[in-house]
């Protein structure tokens, strides 16, 4: 099954109460990517880098089998570079510095042999280029897409437009109701489902996560991370294992929609215990599955005999 991932990919410098680092990969393309390379098999990146980009990192997304041929090299100027400072409480953060650099004038083309792509990726990017990949692929069968609250106030009817073509719409709470305009999260949920998507995905930070699909709500619970050192990429690192585990299985029923928003936690959860993908890149199966059935466990609720 092939999975097509469109977004940025970046370097951040990244600040937490517990260390600081001056550049390190980032971007949602990077970590949406590398999250679900360890399930997926033809993950397929388009985006752009400068002439800064380094070999290693090229290396490194290579050797987790992530086709590069829609990377565009852009020699005129650097990579996408953003920087980021975590408070006491991880939930907030500043963003103190944003370069947009080559990635100011990308324009995602997507290559030929990626067209016919069953699984599409819309990281968190300008609404109307997500609308742009949207027009070159033919007929997936599972269109997932990010944003945030940038775009819902800047940029709401490109955004609307984009949501119509968009099956699983992956976002956190805060931004739910700002995009539907309404307090209670679950009748935002009702409101953004009418807007195009057929699903919706709640990201409730370290409160878990909802699932709207069909006529079903699962309410997968969060993962009591006692490492947490830094929660950037954690949402797109989400999306990499969802989508990772639903191409790896290539079922979209609603019980395995519940199973793939669980391995979404479960990567985002290892990617918070250090710095940017560090944590990614050393993950083996046996963590993952220990982990998945732990989360099993923590929601567990016993009958009444
Ligand atoms: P997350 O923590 O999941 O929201 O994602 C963090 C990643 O988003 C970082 O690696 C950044 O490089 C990337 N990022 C930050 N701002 C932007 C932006 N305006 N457009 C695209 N990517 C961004």
């Amino acid at each position: 099954m092939s999975l097509l991932v469109v977004g940025s990919v970046a370097y951040d410098g990244i600040e937490t109460p517990f260390g600081k680092t001056d550049r390190i990969l980032g971007g949602s393309a990077t970590y949406i990517s590398l999250a679900s390379s360890f399930f997926a098999e033809n993950i397929n990146l388009v985006g752009v880098v400068g002439k800064d980009f380094a070999d290693e990192d090229i290396e490194l997304l290579k050797s987790k089998n992530i086709d590069l041929e829609g990377l565009q090299i852009d020699s005129s100027g650097n990579t996408f570079f953003w920087k980021g400072k975590y408070h006491h409480d991880l939930n907030n953060r500043d963003t103190l510095d944003t370069q947009l650099n080559v990635f100011e004038h990308f324009d995602p083309i997507i290559p030929e042999g990626y067209k016919d792509a069953q699984y599409v990726a819309l990281g968190n990017i300008e609404p109307s280029l997500q609308e742009k990949v949207l027009d070159q692929v033919n007929n997936p069968d599972l269109v997932v897409m990010d944003t945030m609250n940038f775009w819902i106030e800047g940029t709401p009817d490109a955004l609307k437009q984009t949501l119509k073509g968009v099956d699983l719409l992956v976002i956190n709470d805060s931004e739910a109701r700002e995009l539907a305009n309404e307090p209670n999260l679950f009748t935002s949920a009702d409101k953004i489902r009418e807007m195009g998507p057929d699903s919706l995905i709640i990201k409730k930070g370290e409160h878990g996560a909802l699932l709207f699909t069909g006529d079903e709500i699962f309410s997968a619970p969060a993962y009591p991370v006692i490492d947490i050192f830094d929660p950037t990429g954690a949402g797109d690192t989400f999306m990499g294992g969802l989508l990772g585990w639903i191409s790896y299985t290539n079922d979209l029923s609603p019980v395995n929609m519940r199973r793939a928003v669980i391995m979404g936690s479960v990567m985002a959860s290892f990617c918070v215990e250090k710095f940017g993908p560090e944590r990614l890149k050393s993950l083996n199966e046996e963590e993952v599955f220990t982990r998945y059935k732990e989360f099993r466990d923590l929601s567990v609720i016993p009958e009444i005999k």
